[in-house]
């Protein structure tokens, strides 16, 4: 036998091998609880992470509803990890076991093709996404590619550091898509993003009008303790011209509601990565150079610069918890609406 070499004795104790992940057989169907004897060994720039807390995000749902296709193969969801590097592969710089680590959706690209080089590895059409084509952290244990992984804010908690590597991040992108012309923001489906967006937006000054579920009063309580300026339901009107207004829920008929009420050079950000289908509507109501646009995505430096603004500010993240073997229910309460605020597992 050989010689153990270093990564072998930076390696956890065989004792603690057995663990489990909450995977997805087939969609449509529940997550089943699987054990495994064996800890995964980290290959050539890839980290292996115990994972001590994973947010659940509506991404997760159109994943385990096959609303995304779905990889062939079970899949562990679950793209907000926070976890501490347990083993570290060949050639990867920057990491040493037990720094906290963050993991998102964005889990491989290529680096070569022409999006990755002009800086919009989001589209990478190569790309691989945690949670979906690669392993994710619905488990107790995560082997990932170490350029992707991302060093957290010390002042948040693992559970708080979870919604922002989703919910955050893709909030900071959306948010930032809007442009810097921005005073009086609305935000459409006041859940995990949209309370940190909100956060961010007051604190730079900005008016935020938080459009919940009609008859949502949990989270319009939430968003006026945020401190919005207004909070309703997304069947009522603006109160004023918005000049953007950010799209959360996955729901079509509210672009829309939305272009009607942002004002004449006002945009659009439908932040989802799958919606329900947008009814047709009259052309008057995105004239006047309106801008309707989509987030596909994030980059790691979205993800670098949001790390550095939560790091800036006390957000406030707003968490519901479950047990990584109560992942059914947290999904099926997402599904509902039955909390507001993120979801997360501890795992
Ligand atoms: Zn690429
Ligand atoms: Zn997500």
């Amino acid at each position: 036998m050989p010689s153990p070499t270093e990564q072998d004795l930076r390696d956890t104790p065989a004792a603690e091998a057995r663990w489990f992940a909450m995977e997805l057989p087939a969609p449509g169907r529940p997550l089943q609880q699987v054990w495994r004897e064996r800890l995964p060994a980290p290959a050539e720039g890839q980290l292996r992470i115990t994972v001590a807390a994973c947010g659940v995000c509506r991404t997760d749902l159109h994943v385990v509803d096959g609303e995304l296709a779905f990889p062939g193969q079970p899949v562990v969801p679950g793209h907000e990890i926070v976890g501490h590097v347990a083993a570290i592969g060949p050639g990867v710089t920057g990491w040493s076991v037990g720094d906290r680590a963050g993991v998102p959706w964005l889990g491989w690209t290529c680096g070569d093709c022409a999006d990755c080089r002009r800086g919009r590895e989001n589209l990478c059409r190569q790309a691989r996404f945690t949670g979906w084509q690669l392993a994710g952290g619905y488990a107790q244990q995560v082997v990932v590619d170490a350029r992707h992984a991302l060093h957290l804010p010390r002042r948040y908690s693992d559970v708080e550091a979870a919604p922002l590597l989703c919910a955050g991040l893709i909030g900071h992108r959306a948010y930032a898509m809007a442009g810097d012309d921005v005073h009086d923001i609305g935000l459409y489906g006041f859940g995990a993003a949209a309370h940190l967006v909100a956060q961010v937006a007051l604190h730079q000054g900005r008016r935020v009008f938080a459009f919940t579920r009609p008859g949502d009063a949990d989270a319009q309580r939430l968003a006026r303790s945020l401190g919005v300026t207004w909070a309703g339901g997304s069947d009522l009107s603006a109160p004023v011209p918005l000049d953007a207004a950010l799209i959360f829920a996955p729901v079509g008929a509210l672009v829309p509601l939305a272009l009607r009420a942002v004002r004449p050079g006002g945009t659009v950000v439908c932040a989802g990565i799958h919606m329900s289908d947008i009814p047709s509507f009259p052309y008057a109501w995105l004239w006047g150079e309106r801008r309707l646009l989509s987030v596909a995505n994030l980059t790691r430096r979205d993800g670098e610069e949001f790390m550095r603004i939560a790091a800036s500010l006390a957000l406030h993240v707003e968490t519901r918890t479950y047990t990584l073997a109560h992942a059914n229910r947290a999904l099926d309460d997402l599904r509902a609406g039955r909390f507001s605020g993120a979801a997360v597992l501890c795992c």
